[in-house]
């Protein structure tokens, strides 16, 4: 990041402040784009802006507004505790900002004097829904919690046209406040957490908006109870570490779909910096700016990741779902070799026998090495019985040992036909016996083996990458 004299200051104003991402959005935003043409007769090549963070202290939060508006900073974003505070010393708010009650974004004023007020949270959530295609139009929802980040779902949840919107809180009295300020009594429901399961609509699509679950403490979750998670459609929980929670992991155990909310936060901010520069960020700025996150968030995360085990262990369903929480790409030998010989695997091992499938299979892996990023590969099943491709097998990435009992692969692989091994009389005791076999091969191949006994594709994922992160 090249500093000059055209350089402008945005930042941060909060209490703490160590942890915030932001810098990651914003200078990462400035070093993308080339606004060599922004400002005529510019001399030099220095960066459009630099974003710092400000720990500022209750009793000084007006005298830093104050400052900040004579040193010329350009704009700053406010996190807790004072996105309501900060309201008393700004000359104007955005209409939007007013109906949430909390600012998280001053931009200077133009040709007038100090900052205006905006609240790009709830348009940072609107745009994140966008891209997960979720519609809140007409659809009941649950937002659990009453605190700030609440306020901003309620806001979108209003604005979006939702029918009908319950706000669970520990403490009621807050969830009441919250409605009566918003004043839709009848359309705003609040109740207290625990009466979640006196809820009786279905589809429901629900925000996880307390900090309940965020890391370290990623065990914990606001509310249980498996009844209230069956009525789910789709879940989101605004915390984004760990990036699968375990409220996320419940709402896939109840069969609705997840998401972490990290794209609220990039949006956020991508809104907050148009505003302070009054231009619009290229998409493609915005998705390296995801994975910069990702790679910073999810720390041991981007190496590939190798999946190995016996057919029908879950290692396709798992290493999806993986990729696609960790924006991976998935790639599946068995898939690979039948789009490399036009063949699909059964008429490989009909017309050539196992000896050639298995050679096939090495020199697919030896084709592969080099040639992966950032890729969730899952391979057949009798992958690593070659020690030859044990050894290309950990060349290629981290090796995930996928096991399970036989009874569980029998009960899973038992209506499917397209299992050339398993094509005999008694298929339970081939299963018995080919694991016997290969057991021992599978352990000496791999890094980590993780018994996938029973659990659900997500608490999976959330084991496979904590394991990667030791
Ligand atoms: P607040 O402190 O304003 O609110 C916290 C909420 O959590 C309250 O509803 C509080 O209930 C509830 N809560 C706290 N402890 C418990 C508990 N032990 N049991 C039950 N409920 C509890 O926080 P924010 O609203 O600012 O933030 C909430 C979460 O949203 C945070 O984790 C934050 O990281 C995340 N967030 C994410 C954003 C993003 O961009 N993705 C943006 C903003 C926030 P009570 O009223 O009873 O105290």
């Amino acid at each position: 990041m090249r500093v000059d004299g055209y350089t402008k200051t945005i930042g941060l104003i909060g209490n703490p402040v160590e942890h915030t991402l932001s810098p990651i959005i914003h200078n990462g935003i400035s070093e993308r784009m080339d606004f060599s043409e922004t400002i005529p007769n510019r001399k030099g090549n220095g960066s459009r802006s630099v974003y710092l963070p400000f720990q500022v202290q209750a009793e000084e939060l007006q005298d830093a507004v104050k400052g900040a508006y004579a040193l010329g900073v350009q704009g700053l974003n406010v996190t807790v505790p004072y996105k309501q505070l900060v309201m008393e010393y700004i000359e104007e708010t955005d209409e939007a900002a007013a109906g949430i009650g909390a600012v998280n974004t001053l931009v200077r004023i133009q040709n007038g004097h100090g900052f205006r007020g905006y609240n790009t949270d709830w348009e940072g959530l609107r745009c994140q829904l966008q891209d997960d295609g979720i519609s809140l139009k007409g659809k009941t929802v649950v937002i659990l919690g009453a605190g700030g980040a609440a306020r901003a779902v309620l806001y979108l949840c209003l604005t979006e046209a939702a029918e009908k919107v319950y706000i669970l809180n520990r403490t009621l009295e807050r969830a009441k406040e919250l409605a009566l300020e918003f004043g839709q009594m009848g359309r705003i429901l609040p109740m207290k957490l625990q009466d979640a399961g006196r809820i009786e609509d279905t589809d429901l699509v629900v925000f996880q908006a307390t900090s309940i679950g965020l890391y370290p403490n990623v065990k914990d979750v606001v509310l249980e109870e498996e009844a209230f998670y069956s009525r789910i459609a789709v879940g989101i929980d605004l915390i984004y570490n760990p990036a699968e929670t375990r409220f996320m992991q419940l709402v896939e155990a109840g069969g609705g779909k997840a998401f972490n909310a990290l794209k609220m936060l990039l949006y956020q901010g991508i809104r907050a910096y148009e505003l302070w520069f009054d231009l619009k960020v290229p998409e493609a700025v915005a998705s390296e700016i995801l994975q910069e996150l990702k790679a910073r968030l999810y720390a041991g995360y981007r190496e590939n990741l190798i999946l190995i085990g016996f057919m029908g262990s879950g290692k396709t369903t798992v290493g999806r779902l993986l990729a696609d929480r960790m924006d991976m790409e998935f790639l599946d030998t068995d898939a690979l070799l039948e789009e490399k010989t036009g063949k699909t695997i059964s008429e490989i091992f009909a017309a050539q026998g196992e000896e050639e499938f298995r050679r096939l299979e090495t020199e697919l892996l030896r084709e592969l090495q080099g040639h992966l990023r950032n890729t969730v590969l899952s391979t057949g099943g009798g992958m690593p019985l070659r020690e030859e491709n044990a050894g290309l097998l950990k060349q290629l990435g981290k090796v995930v040992y996928m096991s399970a009992s036989p009874e569980e692969i029998y009960s899973r692989l038992k209506d499917q036909d397209d299992r050339p091994l398993l094509q005999v009389e008694d298929p339970l005791g081939r299963i018995r016996s080919l694991m016997e076999e290969r057991k021992s091969r599978y352990e000496a191949a791999c890094d980590f083996a993780l018994d996938t006994g029973g659990e659900a594709p997500g608490m999976l994922v959330e084991r496979i990458t904590k394991d990667m992160r030791q």
